[in-house]
């Protein structure tokens, strides 16, 4: 089993409901350890668009990286989310992986830790409440001290861990 850190993004319908339902999706190959604090977020990059919702959460997995974005990207199209879109088009969810273990990958469309995870206050804030002691195998810093610097403008902490209830408990759905 791998433990990895997911970001969850969802900034078209119904935000919250959306992000609940990709971590009870998460529970059909792994087991969802933690889960980060709610947070609303200022869009970065494309077109004019809605402020997002954003979370992290700890899942233990024993995909490996490839059949593992295959499945959230299968967990993203049950969602709702189309593939052709305007790249940072909004949209209904957006699943990452950002770390897998401390594995450094670089495959044809799978790049992991992933590539703008340094930078995101977006990322940063949530992943730092469950992973802040986690190193970067890239950068060879923490995500507490990567969030230090990128710092938190544009973010906003609106439910405190736990929002998630039930979808972050272990249930057959
Ligand atoms: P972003 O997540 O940066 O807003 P998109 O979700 O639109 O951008 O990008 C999707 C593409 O990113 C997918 O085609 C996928 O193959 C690629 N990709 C590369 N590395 C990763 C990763 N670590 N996690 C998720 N998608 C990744
Ligand atoms: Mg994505």
């Amino acid at each position: 089993m791998a433990i990895v850190y997911l970001g969850l993004g969802s900034n078209l319908g119904n935000r919250e409901a959306n992000l609940r339902a990709a971590l009870r999706g998460l529970w059909r190959r792994g087991r969802v350890e933690a889960v980060s604090s709610l947070y609303e977020t200022e869009p970065v990059g494309g077109p004019a668009q809605p402020p997002f919702y954003n979370a992290a959460c700890r899942w233990e997995t024993g995909l490996e990286p490839m059949p593992l974005l295959r499945f959230l990207q299968g967990l993203e199209h049950e969602l709702g989310r189309r593939p052709g879109e305007e790249r940072w088009a909004p949209r209904p969810i957006d699943l990452d992986v950002l770390l897998y273990e401390d594995r450094i990958v670089g495959e044809e469309g799978l790049t992991i830790p992933h590539p703008r995870l340094a930078e995101r206050p977006f990322v940063l804030a949530p992943l730092a409440e469950i992973a802040a002691d986690v190193r970067h195998p890239v950068e060879g810093k923490t995500i507490a001290e990567l969030l230090a610097v990128a710092g938190t403008e544009g973010v906003r902490r609106i439910a405190e861990a736990g929002w998630a209830g039930m979808a972050a408990e272990k249930r057959r759905l």
